[in-house]
């Protein structure tokens, strides 16, 4: 039996192995079906091996270890499912996505070495695209496994005009069998993920993991100010038709809008702007900015939309200015089922780590595995909230916690599946 601190330097040993699998020169770069990638999922395989699971590789190249169940009862015919990517950014960290897959090794390795007797199978997953780096595609490997895979994503081409479909055959999978790769909503219990926070608020709040509430869903919006160019030097101030100042103006109304969510962790951001015409001397005549908004709930989220809407309409029809929004993008908020969320919760609360509950900003495959089964997941201190880059970290004692908590919570998952019979 491995104490939290083992746990933690076994999983910091894994994940030193498998950032030495990179396409990249000098910086870890794991690409979704590359050579680096495939060597990966090798690597995965033979720890999962070495921790007595029955491994294989579905259509999509998602490697696969399954633990049977060890105890009797009607769950029997039922697995949990735990699981991250391993793919990665461009020149990134060395946590996201891979600690997952290490945490739900060492979590089944450390079940049969404790003895505990579970009513349900376990599968252990390593999604590979989770990232969406090299092809304009997302979650392919996680929507297969949920059943939910969009087949014309198969199509989709990577910069170099490699088809996915040929990129998967070249990496051992089979696109003509994408359906197989799918679970049965019946078979399936639940979806685990341990994952980075890839923020800053657990190390804020002094706490090594915290509890999800939700995967942020988020809206983008692209918005376009009209007004009118005009001689910086000769048209007074009350005469402009500024679009640029308009703009100004709905940005800090879209921060203020933000702040006024920050129950629901609203984040809103203009990350792109383009002036136009452009010129020092001319008073801007065109804007198009971009708007991304997120929030742990739907309702908050478009409510605020709608706020923003109103505000901008009276910025515009004050300004002599024109505003357009069009949405080009939309994704649905993920809630982390309350059950699941009261197993990690039970198991912080055993290790002493408080119950901080919060939301995911960033998108995972729990996005795609919500569409099989109920998701949970638990995140992990990250220090100075850095992630998609080289300084990523946590702490090896961070680790070993969360580890320990996931056992913990699989424990909890099992004793619910003994007393209810049927469901956890
Ligand atoms: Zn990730």
């Amino acid at each position: 039996m491995r104490t939290p601190g083992e746990l933690g330097t076994r999983a910091e040993a894994m994940l030193a192995e498998l950032a030495a699998l990179t396409d990249g020169d000098g910086n870890l770069t794991r690409l979704y079906l590359s050579p680096a990638h495939r060597a990966a999922a090798d690597h995965v395989a033979t720890w999962m091996r070495a921790a007595g699971l029955d491994v294989g590789f579905d259509a999509l190249g998602t490697v696969r270890g399954r633990a049977m169940p060890t105890a009797p009862g009607r769950a029997g015919n039922k697995r949990l499912l735990i699981g991250s990517h391993i793919d990665t950014v461009v020149n990134a960290g060395r946590h996201d996505g891979m600690l997952g897959v290490v945490a739900g090794i060492l979590a089944v390795e450390e079940i049969k070495a404790r003895g505990i007797q579970l009513p349900f199978g376990v599968d252990v997953l390593a999604f590979g695209d989770e990232e969406g780096v090299r092809f304009p595609t997302t979650l392919v490997s996680s929507s297969a496994v949920a059943g939910c895979l969009v087949p014309s994503d198969l199509d989709a081409r990577d910069a170099d005009g490699v088809v996915l479909r040929d990129a998967l055959v070249a990496f051992g999978g089979d696109p003509e069998a994408v359906t197989s790769a799918a679970y049965a909503r019946e078979e399936t219990l639940a979806y685990l993920e341990v994952h980075i926070e890839q923020g800053p608020v657990l190390e804020a709040a002094g706490l090594p993991i915290g509890i999800v509430t939700s995967i942020a869903g988020q809206s983008r919006f692209s918005i376009t100010v009209m007004g009118e160019a005009g001689h910086a030097g000769t048209v007074p101030m009350a005469l402009r038709r500024d679009a640029l100042a308009a703009t100004a103006e709905m940005m800090l109304s879209i921060e203020d809008v933000a702040r006024a969510g920050n129950a629901h962790q609203m984040v809103a951001t203009v990350g792109r702007l383009a002036a136009k015409p452009g010129a020092v001397n001319v008073i801007p005549a065109e804007v198009v900015f971009t708007l991304d908004i997120r929030a742990d709930a739907d309702a908050p989220r478009l409510a605020a939309i709608a706020e923003l809407e109103t505000r901008f309409r009276a910025v515009a029809a004050r300004r002599g200015v024109t505003v357009t929004m069009e949405k080009f993008y939309e994704s649905p908020t993920t809630p982390c089922a309350p059950r699941l969320q009261e197993a990690f919760v039970g198991a912080a609360r055993d290790l002493n780590l408080g119950e901080r509950r919060l939301a995911s900003g960033a998108g995972h495959d729990g996005h795609a595995m919500h569409h099989l089964t109920d998701v949970g997941m638990l995140f992990v201190r990250c220090r100075s909230g850095i992630s998609h880059n080289p300084a990523e970290f946590a702490t090896i004692d961070d680790m070993g916690l969360a580890v320990e908590a996931l056992i913990k919570a699989v424990e909890r998952l099992a004793a619910d599946a003994a007393s209810s019979g049927d469901r956890i």
